[in-house]
């Protein structure tokens, strides 16, 4: 016997029939004598619609409510997978996040988790009961709903099955694998038999949104061995692990990341402590920075650029305005249509080689990159948000041809 942990997305909960083939699956586990704990997203376009129907009544809501209504998404789709399943006379219980001490901090909309108990889950085990919990869903220390993240559904999972300690994590999903690039995207886009932690987190984080990051984190903190695989058809699927059997390639996949804005202050003092009092400046704010690029002083000034992720612009862009005198930029120039694209590989480390092809790449095709990063194990290039696609497709090209 087992304990299995099985996570099914959006589509794969969509409408009723997709709804009866999981909960199909789930049986099928529950029948070998496995103990079976389901985490569910909200169905289809459920939560996309949701933040819908709250623009329509204020543009502004208060995060508090948006959580408070956001959660409701997941908690229709546990109870028709219950439903479903007590219809195959199955023992079945479902659970909200709040239900199985899912604790978080107070961050509405991208809350972490601070604690997580799961009694009442393990109680509910031992009862002989099959588990649906809600994902994307928790409760801060004053009792009020939570969510984790657009995404976030992954990392419940893999949360509940390190409480658990459970023996695996399958995340089911539409696709059948971490593929080497989004395959909706890149049709070449090869199937990994396997990925490790590390480069499944650069990926994710990068914008491969096929795992929500903080999963990868947490399944790699808790060595939660966690399984990607569709729920329309049965074939193995991507292992995410600590080590690989087979060695390992230079880059393992090609990631696209349109939820970026670059910010550049033109004529800065070229003295020292300018940076600082940018950066803290966000950081007191909570605005996450991805890339910075420096220029070279000329005469007097020089320009700081960086990038933040879109949901932040209004933020950062109000907070620089603010503080204009006391940072003392001539210009503030803001770019939305912009986006990121990365190579991900372990095997990168000790072979120059790899940015040089990425960028020959990008050059063959006239696309202008406006800034790199790069790191022991990625490398991103900012470009233009129309030419990403093709950039994507020509970097995939290069590597896996
Ligand atoms: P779910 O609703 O099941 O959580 P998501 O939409 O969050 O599913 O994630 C699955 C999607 O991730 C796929 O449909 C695919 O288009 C996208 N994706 C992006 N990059 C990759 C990749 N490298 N491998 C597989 N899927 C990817
Ligand atoms: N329903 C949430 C979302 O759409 C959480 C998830 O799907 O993982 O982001
Ligand atoms: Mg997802």
């Amino acid at each position: 016997m087992a304990l299995v942990v099985k996570k099914f997305g959006g589509s794969s909960v969509a409408d009723a029939v997709c709804l009866k083939r999981v909960a199909g699956l789930i049986a099928d586990t529950y029948r070998q004598g496995n103990e079976v704990v389901a985490v569910l997203s909200a169905q289809g376009d459920t939560t996309d619609d949701l933040i819908e129907k709250a623009r329509a009544i204020n543009p502004h809501p208060s995060p508090r409510e948006m959580d408070m209504l956001l959660s409701t998404g997941e908690q229709i789709s546990v109870s028709l997978c219950a439903m479903a399943l007590e219809s195959l006379d199955l023992p079945v219980v479902s659970l909200t996040g709040w239900q199985v001490g899912m604790v978080t901090d107070t961050n509405y909309g991208n809350a972490r988790i601070k604690k997580l108990t799961a009694e009442r889950i393990r109680m509910e085990l031992d009862r002989k009961n099959i588990v649906i919990v809600a994902g994307f869903q928790g409760v801060n220390r004053y009792d009020d709903v939570t969510t984790l993240g657009r995404g976030g559904s992954d990392t419940t999972a893999v949360a509940i099955a390190a409480a658990l300690r459970a023996d695996v994590c399958e995340i089911y999903t539409d696709v059948d694998g971490v593929y080497t690039a989004d395959p909706r995207l890149v049709k070449s886009a090869r199937k990994l038999e396997e990925i490790t932690y590390d480069e499944m987190l650069e990926l994710a984080t990068l914008g491969a949104q096929v795992l929500h990051n903080r999963s990868v984190e947490l399944a790699k903190r808790f060595h939660v061995p966690l399984t990607v695989l569709s729920s329309f058809k049965q074939v193995p699927g991507t292992q995410v692990k600590e080590v690989l059997k087979v060695e390992q390639m230079n880059v393992s996949g090609v990631a696209k990341d349109n939820n970026v804005a670059r910010i550049a202050l033109v004529g800065l003092d070229d003295t020292p402590g300018i940076a600082f009092k940018v950066f803290s400046l966000l950081a007191r704010q909570k605005i996450n920075v991805d890339i910075i690029l420096q220029s070279i002083g000329r005469g007097e000034t020089k320009d700081i650029s960086f990038t933040v992720s879109q949901n932040h612009l209004d933020a950062a862009r109000a907070t620089l305005e603010a503080h204009r005198d006391t940072i003392g930029f001539q210009e503030m120039i803001i770019s939305d249509r912009i986006s990121k694209v990365s190579i991900v590989g372990a095997g990168m480390v000790g072979n120059p080689g790899v940015a040089s092809q990425m960028f020959e790449a990008i050059a063959d095709a006239n696309i202008n990159i406006q800034m790199i990063s790069t790191s022991e194990i990625k490398v991103s290039v900012l470009l233009d948000q129309k030419d990403a696609d093709l950039a994507v497709q020509v970097i995939h090209n290069k590597f896996f041809a």
